[in-house]
């Protein structure tokens, strides 16, 4: 079995076409989304991702403002920030750009952005309403690969998922997520992490494998059933002599050995990345058409 690729640049395109309509709806009721985005020091990483979002926003029709702080700014100021942004009567979504310079920052930055803003679904109140099935914006990564699947025809309703990986950005709230009494979810749901015994057991029994640790070409063809469908949450940069940059992005599944053996199977990049900045215009949409702070439709 050849596996078919999951497209996730083609099924990004296909929302973010979707999200222009609703924000033009917006926009002819005097609403015009924004979002405010917090850097603090000037991590290459983090600031390739921060222009991709403002460039995703601007494409889409939503107004993003920047605050860029030193790598050096003190608690004090970057929680000042936080709040500013909070208070902006144009910004409809607060998204600080992890990791922070001094990691113990983070739970205390991440807890002073609104609930009402939280469009990265980051904040206690929304991982706690996401918990109970409230209204909430959803984390973009488990999101969008919910999207993922629902457009590729997956049904997870009754469905084996094993995920890799127990992150509150991505493996805890995906598994809350595809276990949920609803449409999308009504999986079980098994969560492996770095002390689960034999993770080949888990992952061979599984219609669905989610590989989200961080460790490139982790899950390999000897680990999955024939038919299984693949997501890769993995971005993994491995030294490549051959590459223009000393470096290639490899996933946390072995692709090439796997594509063999799977139905469905990401690639990356191109599968689930796309779809986290799309699901991060989706949050800030939702958030200035007052969907949570409104009590209205979750996700
Ligand atoms: P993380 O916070 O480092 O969490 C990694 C998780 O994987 C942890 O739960 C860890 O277990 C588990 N793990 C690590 N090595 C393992 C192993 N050998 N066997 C089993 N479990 C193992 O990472 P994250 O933020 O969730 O991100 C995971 C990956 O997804 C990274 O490559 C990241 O770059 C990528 N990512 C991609 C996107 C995207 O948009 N494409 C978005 C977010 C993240 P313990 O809890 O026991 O330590």
């Amino acid at each position: 079995m050849t596996a078919k690729i999951i497209d996730g640049k083609a099924i990004a395109r296909t929302m973010r076409e979707e999200m222009a309509e609703e924000i033009a709806r917006l926009k002819q009721r005097g609403i015009h989304p924004g979002l405010g985005v917090l850097l603090v020091g000037d991590d290459p990483a983090s600031c390739s991702y921060v222009s991709a979002k403002e460039k995703a926003c601007g494409e889409a029709g939503i107004h993003s403002r920047q605050i860029h702080l030193p790598a050096s700014a003190p608690y004090d100021e970057i929680l000042a920030a936080t709040h500013d942004l909070n208070s902006d009567a144009a910004i409809h979504g607060v998204l600080v750009q992890l990791p922070l310079p001094d990691p113990k920052m983070e739970r205390g930055v991440l807890q002073a952005v609104s609930p009402d803003k939280d469009v990265d679904g980051l904040h206690p109140v929304s991982a706690g309403r996401l918990m109970l099935g409230l209204p909430a914006p959803w984390p973009c990564t488990p999101h969008g690969i919910l999207q993922l699947l629902k457009r590729s025809r997956v049904k997870t309703a009754g469905a084996h998922v094993v995920i890799v990986g127990r992150s509150s950005l991505v493996g805890r709230p995906l598994a809350n997520l595809l276990s949920m009494k609803s449409e999308q979810g009504n999986a079980t749901v098994t969560l492996c992490h770095s002390c689960t015994k034999d993770i080949a057991y888990h992952t061979r029994q599984a219609d669905i494998v989610i590989a989200a640790a961080g460790r490139p070409k982790l899950i390999t063809a000897d680990m999955i059933r024939e038919g299984a469908v693949v997501i890769d949450v993995g971005v993994n940069r491995v030294e490549d002599a051959s590459a223009k940059k000393g470096y290639r992005l490899c996933g946390d599944t072995d692709f090439e050995g796997l594509r063999e053996k799977a139905s469905l199977i990401t690639p990356v990049p191109g599968g689930v990345g796309p779809m986290t900045i799309t699901m991060l215009i989706y949050n800030t949409v939702q958030s200035a058409a007052g969907a949570w702070s409104g009590g209205g439709a979750h996700g």
